[in-house]
């Protein structure tokens, strides 16, 4: 059985004292058993996750972050390929991470009937880099439902969930197709989680906005 996970990206909020809400919300939670100012603060049953890392191995290229400083700096989790970024994933990005790679097509592409193809793309190229799919989960998070409001239908997410686990049995191999975490983001919030937690291919979230309220309690736990 595939374990239930849910993110939280903060995207370019919590400072200070907002760091220390949010965190004392999760804290206090009865959920189901960062960098350095969350990592402090935060219960050792949640762990902390990059929002991206640099294409290559470390060298001169101030502001970045490569994925052997942030094992350093022991975060566990990267997100890579968000839509926010459009980032390319490569060899260097995945060393020693656990890695959530986003995937998910635009309006324009769904209104167009594409979307199955666009997904089969974007986890193509994302096969191509992987080889030990252990650390690696997928996130479906469609452009047109990031920071809108207009959450993907349980059965719209469902359907492409369970198209990815066929295009994953087919191209990549049956185990790592029942195995690997398929998890949705894109307006999730604590009203419309339960009915998308309950879809059989659908393995967590991975939360915006709502990740800063207290209702992401409810969203941890919504598949239990
Ligand atoms: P929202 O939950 O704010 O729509 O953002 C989703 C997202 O981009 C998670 O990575």
């Amino acid at each position: 059985p595939r374990k239930f996970f849910v993110g939280g990206n903060w995207k370019c909020n919590g400072a200070g004292d907002d760091v220390k809400k949010i965190v004392t919300v999760l804290n206090d939670a009865e959920a189901p058993r960062a960098p350095s100012q969350v990592k402090g603060l935060l219960r050792p049953d949640f762990a902390v996750a990059a929002q991206n890392c640099w294409v290559r191995k470390g060298d001169a290229f101030t502001g970045e972050i490569s994925a052997e400083m942030l094992v350093n700096l022991q975060v566990p989790w990267v997100i890579l390929g968000h839509s926010e970024r459009r980032a390319l994933l490569s060899d260097q990005m995945i060393q020693g991470l656990k890695v959530i790679a986003c995937i998910g097509e635009t309006l324009e592409q769904r209104e167009a009937g594409t979307t199955m193809e666009v997904v089969a793309a974007q986890t193509k190229a994302i096969a191509e880099k992987v080889s030990d799919w252990t650390n690696v989960m997928l996130a479906y998070e469609s452009v047109w439902a990031i920071g809108t409001g207009k959450v993907a239908s349980p059965a719209q997410a469902e359907e492409v969930h369970d198209g990815l686990r066929k295009w994953l049995n087919t191209n990549v191999t049956p185990a790592v197709a029942e195995s690997i975490r398929i998890i949705y983001g894109g307006s999730v919030n604590g009203a419309n989680c339960k009915e998308l937690a309950a879809q059989p291919d659908l393995d967590g979230f991975l939360v915006g906005g709502a990740s800063l309220k207290p209702e992401f309690v409810d969203i941890v736990k919504s598949a239990t």
